[in-house]
């Protein structure tokens, strides 16, 4: 989705809402299946444009523990100065546009892969599967000796002790 801010940026006129939906496949593999909705508004500052807006995505993700399905929305706040030129050191600050089109889209996907959270949790003090029989141990506990040390770390402690 291409916003057209020509009119915004000869000053016809103050602010620019703007509305995005898309799906949300390809943001994270813990996702099962979701959509992205987009909004917020540019504005003219003199001199320069300020985007405000908020992404969200909702849908069923996945939890990192005990891979369970949970229905989960993440809200990602979006704010950015856009310019036509980069004067100096702001490249980083800023947003270029070009020809005074900005791509929503391809912001909106930036912005929601830069914060997307390492793993999903269904909650925070999900206490995941056991490694051993594979019981969910929020649902239920075993009698499995999980204090035994996973053999690959056992190979990992060997390693240091030698060193
Ligand atoms: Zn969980
Ligand atoms: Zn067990």
């Amino acid at each position: 989705m291409i916003l057209d801010l020509r009119e915004l940026i000869a000053g016809t006129v103050k602010t620019l809402p703007f509305v995005y939906d898309c799906s949300g496949e390809g943001l994270t593999d813990d996702l099962i299946d979701g959509s992205v909705h987009a909004e917020g508004r540019v504005e003219n500052h003199a001199g320069y444009l300020v985007l405000n807006g908020e992404a969200v995505l909702s849908g069923v993700f996945r939890c990192a523990r005990c891979c369970k399905e949970f229905e989960h929305a993440l809200h990602f706040p979006m704010e950015y100065k856009l310019a036509e030129k980069l004067a100096g050191d702001d490249e980083e600050e800023f947003l270029l546009l070009k020809d005074g089109m900005l791509d929503v889209a391809e912001t909106v996907r930036e912005q929601l892969l830069t914060e997307m959270p390492i793993r999903f949790l269904c909650r925070s003090n999900c206490k995941g599967l056991c490694p051993k029989c594979g019981v969910d141990l929020n649902v239920e506990r075993c009698s499995c000796d999980t204090k035994e040390i996973d053999p690959r770390w056992a190979a990992l402690a060997g390693y240091f002790d030698e060193e």
